[in-house]
């Protein structure tokens, strides 16, 4: 079928991907020390089955199509181009990350360029296809829902790298929704394995704002949601590499805020006593609750909020009631 020969190319590839970066020249001393470099372990190039595609610009399509793979299909998935009637690789001169389903099998990758180049998108991504359907994929769930059961708690990060590293670094129940903004698809697929989500977004102005999107989102779908925001400018990878295993670990487990308290550090900032800003925040705040399809746990959090805002419970409901009415 399509979809089985669809499966088989992408299982090519990145067998192709893994070979090119250990058995080439070019491979070992562009792809793989690039990885190195950035602190990777060989066990964990290999768990992730890391690759490198040659810059020469044909060298995947030739050999797949040497293989008797239809262009069609290797269109369909991606990884090769038609441009003026000639055929080259996608992917060409980018370290390459496989992305799996559930079972393990290879739906699609991630690229990253090696070049610092502002203009050079830093990431390409698969395109959607009959076996790649974006909105429904978690990168790193292959390997972590063992863990996110075990813990009963999944960490939830930006990017492929965050995920490798906190991987490495031991905490394995965690996932990204790489290469797309997160959906509700991908929080009722960690729902099947666990109701707490922990957000571990990128120390900076969009990682904030992503945060507050992805509690709203996590909220919708009825689990529970923490988050750890990391120093200004780092992400799980980067924090990770300047600090200890448990350093890291203890980062977190201090850090670890419900999101109640997040939002007050992030909307307060210095001026927790203006009134108007403290009207906004719980505003904020209650519209998230609001979002809470279970009546009874919004009624535990509005419990919380009058209590730690000192702000009557009457006054909260009302307000609840009133957003309630205008967005459900
Ligand atoms: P690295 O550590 O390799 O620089 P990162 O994961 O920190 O990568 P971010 O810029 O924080 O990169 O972006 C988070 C995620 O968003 C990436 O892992 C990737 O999945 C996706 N992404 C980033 N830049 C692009 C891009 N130009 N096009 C498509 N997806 C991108
Ligand atoms: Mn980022
Ligand atoms: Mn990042
Ligand atoms: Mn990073």
């Amino acid at each position: 079928s399509e979809r089985e020969s669809l499966h088989i190319i992408n299982e090519f590839a990145k067998e192709h991907f893994k070979k090119n970066m250990t058995g080439t020249e070019e491979g070992k001393s562009i792809g793989l020390s690039y990885f190195v470099e950035r602190g990777f372990r060989p066990d964990i190039i290999e768990k992730f089955q890391l690759g490198y595609c040659l810059n020469s610009g044909t060298d995947f399509t030739d050999a797949a199509r040497e293989k008797g793979y239809k262009l069609e299909y290797l269109e369909k998935v991606g990884l090769v181009k038609t441009k003026d009637d000639r055929n080259f690789d996608f992917f060409r001169g980018r370290v390459m990350f496989p992305i799996h389903s559930v079972s393990g099998r290879v739906l699609g990758f991630g690229g990253r360029t090696l070049f610092t180049d502002k203009k050079i998108a830093k990431y390409f991504n698969s395109p959607e296809s009959i076996i790649y359907n974006k909105s429904e994929i978690l990168y790193g769930l292959y390997y972590s829902k063992g863990d996110i059961i075990k813990y009963d708690n999944c960490f939830l990060c930006e990017g492929y790298t965050d995920v490798i590293s906190m991987y490495q670094a031991g905490i394995q129940n965690v996932v990204s929704s790489s290469g797309t903004s997160l959906t509700k698809e991908q929080i009722r697929l960690i729902k099947r394995y666990t109701n707490n989500v922990t957000i571990l977004y990128d120390g900076d102005a969009a990682g904030i704002k992503a945060s507050f999107r992805g509690i709203d989102l996590i909220l919708q779908e009825g689990l529970n949601v923490k988050v750890v925001l990391f120093p200004d400018g780092e992400d799980p990878d980067s924090y990770s590499k300047k600090v200890s295993t448990s350093e890291l670990e203890n980062y977190i487990k201090e850090h670890t805020q419900d999101f109640i308290s997040f939002k007050a550090d992030i909307l307060l900032k210095d001026d927790g006593d203006d009134p108007l800003k403290r009207a906004e925040l719980i505003k904020d705040i209650v519209h998230s609750v609001g979002l809470i399809p279970d009546s009874i746990t919004r009624t535990v959090f509005i419990q919380k909020i009058a209590a730690e805002f000192q702000i009557q419970e009457a006054v909260l409901d009302s307000e609840l009631l009133k957003i309630r009415k205008n967005t459900l």
